[in-house]
């Protein structure tokens, strides 16, 4: 299956990319991980991505594509994926559908995760990360930061569930409520929920 999650920062796309990823036996692609992990290497990705994510903004589009189109030509891609964090312009969106299409898939659906505004505000604020044993604060997530990256989401990748709209793959999905709640909502509108099947009763 080949899924993008979408979704604002907040909204919970990280805890549910690596346990929606899981139950469909595909990878979680996640291009914020990608990029966190080639600043920390200080690669020279990183060095380039990091100015852009620190002031809350996106990545180029050049940069971010070409990262992506090679992740997707690996082996355990091949067989679907779930994307996190990617597209996030009308811009890239197209280019994966072209990048696909070469390949000659497509996309099976758009999951979105649907948070008020203010509840992101509360948890961005409020989020922690393990860093070598320590609980830090993301650098985009301080306050001032934070308001940007809404913006920046309202302004360039609100428009994506348009977009996915039209073609008939977007399924949008209440994120607010337990990890596992949204989880089984998620299964549900991707039509992987096991455990109602399984209780169907047989025909007599
Ligand atoms: P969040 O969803 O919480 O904003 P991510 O981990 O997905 O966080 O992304 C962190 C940062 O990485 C973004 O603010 C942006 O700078 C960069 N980034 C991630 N994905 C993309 C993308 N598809 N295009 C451009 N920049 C990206």
């Amino acid at each position: 299956m080949r899924v993008v999650l979408l979704g604002p920062p907040g909204a919970g796309k990280g805890t549910q990319a690596q346990i929606i990823a899981g139950k469909l036996g595909v990878p979680a692609i996640s291009t914020g991980d990608i990029f966190r992990a080639n600043v920390s290497g200080q690669t020279e990705l990183g060095r380039k991505a990091k100015v852009y994510m620190d002031a809350g903004d996106l990545v180029p589009d050049e940069i971010t594509v070409a990262m992506v189109k090679d992740r997707l030509a690996e082996a355990d891609a091949a067989g679907g994926f779930l994307l996190d964090g990617f597209p996030r312009t009308i811009a890239q969106a197209e280019q994966l559908r072209a990048s696909l299409q070469e390949l000659g898939h497509g996309l099976d659906r758009v999951l979105e995760l649907v948070v008020d505004e203010e509840e992101l505000v509360r948890r961005l604020s409020g989020r922690r990360m393990l860093v070598d044993g320590q609980m830090v604060q993301r650098d985009d997530d301080k306050p001032e930061t934070v308001r940007h990256r809404l913006e920046v989401y309202r302004e360039q990748t609100a428009p994506l569930s348009g977009f996915y709209e039209d073609e008939g793959l977007l399924a949008r999905i209440d994120a607010i409520g337990s990890v596992e709640e949204v989880t089984s909502r998620a299964l549900r509108a991707l039509g992987a929920d096991t455990d109602g099947e399984a209780g169907q009763p047989a025909a007599v």
